[in-house]
């Protein structure tokens, strides 16, 4: 399943179509977090670096199939020529007769960024006349954007197959950090869920649990297991409907003989605020109209330690409502098990990846996944639409 990468072409006076994913958010006019677009770096160097001239194209925001001047690509240009240190050119068009004769006058190591992809209708419909557009606008193309390989679109899928298609460092970096443990994990694999809701990640517990050592569930959806167990949880987030699904994945787990954690304690507040009464109770102890915003200090010693001796570790989700400081520290705890956890660490999911950062342990983890919904997809076991139409390695 290893696909072919950058490193498999010979770039000498070769055009590269590189579809990134510079869906960086925007405050206030200003970039607030390029992560994304320091994370299309290495790709970017390597192949200025081989000979080829770059041709960049992504979507930004939902500028819904027509031309919005605040989602225009021309300021992200600006920061990423800053982080390059070198001229970055931009046209404003994403395909057509412009677009050619700006590639056509490119020089080996000269960058050229196309206008958003969803200005044009015909990106998300994965139109095969604009993908055959894109496709005289290179030689090679290469697929970057991991954020983005959940969808297929013209940019992302009809491309890839006008061209030789190949995966940029970034996409090889968060297929073997995701993929690969999936496939074939160091044991023990640990993997924790959080966040709001099971019945967003439904289809990730019964995939994990099918090759996962231990799961441990945290956050509002760990409610849902307790109600199943028969818990009273007050005011909590639950969702009833889902109850039958916690019951259905308990079995499951059990029947593969994998462990899945629940908590064991829990803080509740009267009130979701900040400044809401709080503590720590046993599962039997929510009071009435009370609601659990957080695992407890025993949970999270046990989850810690049934992290630090594992060999591979995937989190998604945090383990409570860790925007709000009094319910952050089972989050706070869980992240610093990765952080000192020796094995392979993975985290991935646009909240849990704040929360880390949030922390300041964003560097001690071997990989952050850049990934929101092509990260869950992949731990669904899904196939990536914009990953399936790379070639494989022979
Ligand atoms: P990710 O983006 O990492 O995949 P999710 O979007 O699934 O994570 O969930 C994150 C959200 O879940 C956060 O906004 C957090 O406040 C919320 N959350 C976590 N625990 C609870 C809880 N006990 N009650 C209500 N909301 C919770
Ligand atoms: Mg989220």
């Amino acid at each position: 399943m290893a696909k072919q990468t950058i490193r498999d072409i010979d770039w000498r006076d070769r055009r590269a179509l590189v579809r990134v994913d510079f869906n960086v958010p925007f405050d206030g006019g200003t970039i607030s977090d390029d992560t994304r677009i320091r994370a299309a770096l290495p790709t970017i160097r390597y192949l200025r670096e081989h000979g080829a001239a770059v041709v960049l194209m992504s979507h930004l925001g939902r500028p819904k199939n027509t031309v919005v001047e605040r989602l225009r690509l021309a300021p992200v240009a600006a920061h990423l020529a800053g982080l390059l240190g070198t001229p970055v050119q931009t046209i404003g068009v994403t395909s057509g007769p412009l677009a050619e004769a700006a590639v056509a006058a490119l020089a080996p190591g000269d960058v050229l960024v196309l206008e958003n992809t969803r200005f044009d209708a015909r990106e998300e419909a994965n139109d095969a006349t604009l993908a055959a557009e894109l496709a005289r606008l290179g030689d090679v193309f290469v697929n970057d954007a991991f954020g983005a390989a959940h969808r297929a679109h013209a940019s992302t899928a009809g491309v890839a197959h006008l061209l030789p298609a190949v995966a940029g460092l970034l996409m090889e970096a968060e297929l073997a950090a995701l993929a690969g443990p999936l496939e074939a994990p160091e044991r023990p694999f640990v993997t924790i869920i959080g966040g709001a809701k099971i019945s967003d990640k439904i289809g990730v517990i019964e995939h994990l649990l099918q090759t996962v050592d231990a799961l441990l569930i945290g956050g509002g959806m760990a409610n849902t297991f307790l109600l199943a167990q028969g818990y009273a949880l007050g005011a909590s987030l639950v969702e009833p409907d889902a109850v039958g699904v916690a019951r259905r994945l308990l079995d499951l787990a059990a029947a593969r003989g994998v462990a899945l954690h629940l908590p064991s304690d829990l803080v509740v507040a009267d009130r979701f605020a900040a400044d809401a009464a709080s503590r720590v109770v046993p599962l039997d102890g929510v009071p009435d109209g009370w609601m659990a915003l957080d695992i407890g200090p025993a949970t999270a010693a046990a989850y810690t330690a049934t992290i630090l001796p594992a060999r591979t570790v995937i989190w998604n989700g945090p383990m409570g409502v860790f925007e709000l400081a009094p319910f952050a520290a089972g989050t706070r705890a869980i992240a610093r098990a990765l952080a000192d956890c020796p094995g392979l660490t993975v985290i991935g999911g646009g909240d849990s990846v704040a929360a880390v950062e949030q922390m300041g342990l964003a560097d001690r983890i071997r990989h952050i996944s850049t990934g929101g919904g092509a990260t869950l997809e992949l731990l669904e076991g899904k196939t990536l639409p914009g990953v399936a139409v790379l070639a494989e390695r022979p």
